[in-house]
């Protein structure tokens, strides 16, 4: 019998960028392989760089590492975080990535003389690549990057467009995310964007089957039927992913309006109804937490943009619903510690009275530059003092170090190499690896690396193991020099590589949960498997709430209803409002 054929969808975005096209792919996967098959997703990015590893987060939001190291686009978290499949660097690939091999290929003579296309040796590239990571799935969907009409994206829609050809077009569907804008002057939704966003499409030859209209609130049957009269599609082939509050409530919302059953049709695809009882469950336990709320200060450099804390912001959530609370996540900017110090800077953001600073709980996330590390410092020399449970994350890690060295080990000059490359005391220094390194692309310690945890450590309780794997990305790390005064001073190293050179996780002696690690945590974390270190954090959160209800934003019990004005709580309102997006697009960039 020949292996069964992969089936791909292709999924393209119209009107304007971050309507929540990966959302909608993470949720396509999960519903599929919630009947039962064996799916995949790739993301296509149309931009020149290799990898969005080089990308400031002020233009690209986080940057997701993979097991084998890729640094990728963050839509590979969605998926990750949807669908039960591992990405891997053959998940995400660039226009600069395919214009490298095609430019390599030329050098080498691989053309013997022709004239090097984009048509059809770049849409070559495109298809070969998809194709190859497409192998032993059933379902294949690729993400476009960008918006149908960008110049740069007509290489990636002309090669998706011939894979019909190539793979037969029962094993083919395009779907096509738009936006229906609600237009407040005239008290409608409008249609026109959506119908100009699919002739464009048409232009390309390729013909939606399927069309997700992204919209504020639920749109009515007539809004279907007209775009569907408009744009070709047969009415229930109109899907409306309306705002939600919860993004777990997406694959749900989308089942509901038949969007998986139109898929295996469109596919010839023969398989039960899903099984979506995992994401009910985890739906319920983020709209009716047993447990109140917990609230959680995230002291950082880019505090406006939740984007660039993605995982580590949906993690938390994750740690919630394993718990069973809501968790408030309030940004504290550490220029403004600096400025003001941290307790008025934490109270300020967390809207804390005087009784208390509004939080239960401190975290330092992942970070680069010497710029507010002062302000992170102070935090974390606040949270050892106070007792306040603490999550230190990579740079967080190294920011507690520094302050453990200053502060308990009298080395009172303590800092990190990377913001000081002549400093005497660099109890952070960077790896003997990365000493060589030139280039700056793809040249961090990177992806999937062992650690060892130490007997009896807070880190091995919460594990459950001896040995984990978690992932990285940096340069830095804590100098073994200093190792040892900092152990006598009562800092414990309990998680070290298995050669024992490398500071993997540090923690206290005396303090209820104060943890720091150099590697990534929030990239592993699933809402249908939290990871142990944000279950544990929150837990933490908790009872240090129970100990000191007065610090704490809401007593427990206080759970906010569902939807509410959260801002900060990405899992809450993880999709920008519709009027966002407009702004967004009318304003420059
Ligand atoms: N800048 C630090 C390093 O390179 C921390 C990196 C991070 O937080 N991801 O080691």
């Amino acid at each position: 019998m020949s292996p069964r054929s992969t089936k791909f969808i292709f999924v393209t975005g119209g009107v304007v960028s971050s309507i929540g096209k990966g959302l909608s792919c993470a949720s396509i996967g999960a519903l599929l392989e919630a009947r039962g098959l064996k799916v995949t997703a790739l993301k296509l990015d149309p931009y020149i760089n290799v990898d969005p590893g080089t990308m400031s987060p002020f233009q690209h939001g986080e940057v997701f590492v993979t097991d084998d190291g890729a640094e990728t686009d963050l839509d590979l978290g969605h998926y990750e975080r949807f669908i039960g499949m591992k990405m891997s660097r053959a998940n995400n690939f660039t226009a600069g990535q395919v214009y490298e091999t095609v430019i390599g290929n030329e050098r080498r003579g691989d053309y013997l003389g022709g004239t090097v296309q984009v048509i059809p040796h770049i849409t070559d590239e495109i298809k070969r690549r998809v194709i190859e990571a497409s192998k032993g799935f059933d379902i294949c969907i690729v993400e476009v990057g960008g918006t149908v009409g960008d110049i740069e994206s007509q290489p990636f829609l002309e090669a998706i467009r011939q894979m019909r050809a190539d793979v037969g077009p029962e094993n083919a569907l395009y779907i096509h995310v738009t936006l229906v804008p609600y237009i407040r002057a005239a008290n409608e939704f409008k249609t026109k964007p959506t119908q100009h966003s699919v002739k464009d499409l048409l232009g390309y030859g390729i013909i939606p089957g399927l069309i997700i209209c992204r919209s504020e609130s639920p749109l009515d049957d007539k809004l279907k039927k007209k775009i569907s009269l408009f744009c070709n599609v047969k009415e229930n082939c109109v899907v409306n992913a309306y705002d939600v509050s919860n993004i777990y409530e997406v694959p749900l919302v989308l089942n509901r309006e038949g969007l998986d059953e139109r898929i295996v049709e469109h596919l010839n695809i023969w398989t039960g109804a899903p099984n979506l009882s995992a994401w009910q469950k985890i739906v319920d336990a983020i709209r009716s937490p047993r447990h109140g709320i917990v609230t959680i200060a995230m002291v950082g450099k880019y505090v406006e943009l939740t984007e660039s804390y993605k995982s580590l912001t949906e993690a938390l959530h994750h740690g919630g619903i394993a718990n069973d609370c809501d968790v408030r996540i309030v940004y504290v900017d550490s220029e403004e510690i600096e400025r003001i110090g941290v307790e008025p800077a934490i109270r300020q953001a967390s809207g804390g009275s005087a009784a208390g600073i509004g939080v239960d709980a401190l975290l330092i996330p992942g970070g680069f530059g010497c710029r507010g590390s002062e302000g992170k410092i102070s935090a974390a020399q606040y949270a050892r003092e106070k007792r306040i449970p603490f999550l230190g994350i990579c740079l967080g890690l190294q920011m507690a170090v520094i302050e453990f060295a200053r502060n308990k080990s009298g080395i009172t000059a303590a800092t990190s190499a990377e913001f000081d490359p002549n400093a005497k005391h660099a109890v952070i220094h960077i790896m003997e690896t990365q000493k060589s390194v030139q280039r700056k692309g793809g040249s961090m310690r990177l992806g999937a690396y062992p650690c060892s945890l130490k007997k009896s450590s807070l880190a091995r309780k919460l594990y459950g193991k001896d040995e984990i794997s978690e992932r990285h990305r940096h340069r830095f790390e804590v100098n073994n020099d200093y190792r040892e005064a900092l152990e006598k001073a009562g800092l414990i190293f309990s998680g070290l590589s298995p050669d024992k050179k490398l500071v993997e996780v540090i923690e206290l002696k005396d303090h209820p949960w104060f943890i720091g690690v150099q590697f990534h945590p929030e990239f592993k974390s699933t809402p249908r498997s939290p990871h142990p270190l944000f279950a544990g954090f929150v837990r933490a959160a908790m009872e240090q709430r129970n100990r000191a209800p007065s610090a704490g934003a809401a007593a427990p019990g206080d759970a906010q209803p569902n939807g509410s004005a959260e801002k900060s709580s990405s899992a809450r309102s993880p999709q920008m409002s519709i009027n966002d997006l407009l702004e967004k697009a009318s304003s420059p960039t």
